[in-house]
């Protein structure tokens, strides 16, 4: 018995029920595929899923997500972080809505030129979409192949040879299960830590386990340490407690999301005196107690937090970019944790 067929078997008897998953013997729909795999990137599937649940019942096609306004779909992504997928994605309902009729092309070159989809992402949409033998080979898999193979190569140096042997295995019949059972096995058999070998598919071929090194692996090269930066977040509350948002540059970081204006995140120490210079308006900015931290991808964050009342509305004017939201309506803007971070601090 191959090994994929060894999986297949699993996955009939165990495959996950995911509201993005069709049922046994339903064809897929790439609409739901590709959303659930942009969503789940860097996220876990616990949290993705009421994300999914209210994309599709707000946009139930990827017509209809295209027409909507960016704004409206970074707000609805407020909190799954990664704003740029956000962006990536709307780009894409776009571009597959306007030269595609709304049908996902099929092949992989077609697929790598659309926004925000990688090598990951396009294998995964082959294989689960239209059943074609791609290889998706994401974290979880990456476990799984070296545990199974014994690679004790550290990634990322090891990441070729695990997609090699990775592609070595997907069958030419149920490509799109495979590919599922393989994300199944990942994420709830072939574990991080304490990986279950009792109830393991592929427990009597597994090398890994056979030499008693699975849960070492895969080993990892040291990571860099993420330097650390730190700025100044400015609350300025008007007298009915709405507080002014600004939005970010469209590019880079955060890019179109609201924010709590601040100052630059600077490596090194926080100087409070050219921080308070490069507050939105003039006003008596106080320092609050404790620090807003958050971490990104390449780096950690601390926020102080300055807060001030506003005694005439002109003060946004000076404020180019600027606009009030009161904390009722803050739910409807597309603000990134940090600054929902930022304004629990300051309200709190
Ligand atoms: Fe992972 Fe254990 Fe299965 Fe090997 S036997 S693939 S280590 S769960």
């Amino acid at each position: 018995m191959t090994h994929a067929s060894r999986l297949l078997e699993w996955y009939d008897r165990h495959r996950r029920t995911l509201p993005w998953r069709a049922l046994p013997g339903d064809s897929p729909d790439p609409y739901p595929v590709w959303l659930s795999e942009i969503m789940l990137q860097q996220t876990t599937v616990a949290t993705v899923g009421d994300y999914f649940r209210r994309f599709i019942d707000r946009w139930p096609t990827i017509q209809a997500l295209a027409a909507a306004p960016l704004d409206d779909v970074l707000s609805a992504w407020a909190g799954l972080g990664y704003y740029a997928r956000a962006r990536n994605l709307h780009a894409c309902a776009r571009v597959v809505a306007d030269t595609y009729g709304g049908c996902f092309p099929q092949d992989e070159a077609s697929l790598l030129a659309l926004p925000g989809i990688g090598r990951y992402t396009a294998a995964a949409i082959r294989a689960i979409a239209f059943d074609q033998p791609a290889s998706a080979v994401d974290g979880n898999v990456e476990r799984v192949i070296a545990r199974l193979f014994a690679i004790e190569s550290p990634l990322p140096d090891a990441k070729l040879e695990i997609a090699t042997r990775a592609a070595a295995l997907v069958p030419r019949q149920r490509a799109g299960d495979y590919a599922q059972a393989m994300m199944d096995l990942g994420a709830t058999v072939c574990i991080a830590s304490n990986p279950r070998c009792v109830i393991c598919p592929l427990v009597s071929a597994c090398q890994g386990r056979s030499l008693g090194i699975a849960e070492d692996l895969p080993r990892r090269a040291p990571k860099r340490v993420k330097p650390t930066r730190r700025g100044l977040a400015f609350v300025l509350s008007r007298r009915d407690g709405a507080i002014l948002l600004r939005k970010r540059p469209s590019e880079g970081l955060l890019g179109g999301m609201d924010e709590v204006p601040s100052s630059a995140w600077r490596e090194g120490a926080l100087r409070t005196e050219q921080a308070l210079a490069e507050a939105p308006v003039p006003a008596r900015w106080q320092i609050l107690d404790g620090l807003v931290r958050h971490t990104f991808t390449h780096f950690h964050l601390e926020l102080a937090v300055a807060r001030a009342t506003a005694t005439t509305e002109r003060l946004a004017m000076l404020a180019p970019g600027t606009s009030w939201c009161t904390l009722d309506r803050m739910s409807e803007r597309a603000l990134p944790t940090v600054m929902r971070k930022v304004i629990a601090h300051a309200v709190k």
